[in-house]
């Protein structure tokens, strides 16, 4: 696999993680406000929890370590570069863009 190809994967991951994530707080907020469903939002927050959990676990295409700090003080849900190594969001490794 080239790597332009293994970045376009590792940044498409990325995004499905965020929609997954953005799914399922709205099929908890309509399990739970429209539907009247609490263990359906029950479970739809555990999975956004986990989803969430994945997210945080995203390995940078570059360097191969956590895009994202877990650590209290630098926890940011939007980082647009790799806390390691600097690569900016939807980046290849070689520098030419890959968020297409
Ligand atoms: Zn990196």
């Amino acid at each position: 696999m080239s790597d332009r190809a293994r970045c376009i994967r590792a940044w498409g991951d990325r995004r499905a993680r965020v929609l997954m994530i953005a799914v399922l707080l709205a099929a908890a907020c309509a399990s739970l406000f429209i539907w009247q469903r609490p263990w359906i939002a029950g479970l739809c927050l555990l999975g956004a929890a986990i989803g969430t959990y994945g997210y945080f676990e995203f390995r940078c295409p570059r360097c191969r370590e956590r895009f994202m700090s877990f650590s209290r003080d630098a926890v940011r849900f939007d980082r647009t570069s790799c806390q390691s190594c600097g690569l900016p969001k939807n980046a290849s490794p070689l520098g030419a863009d890959c968020s297409r």
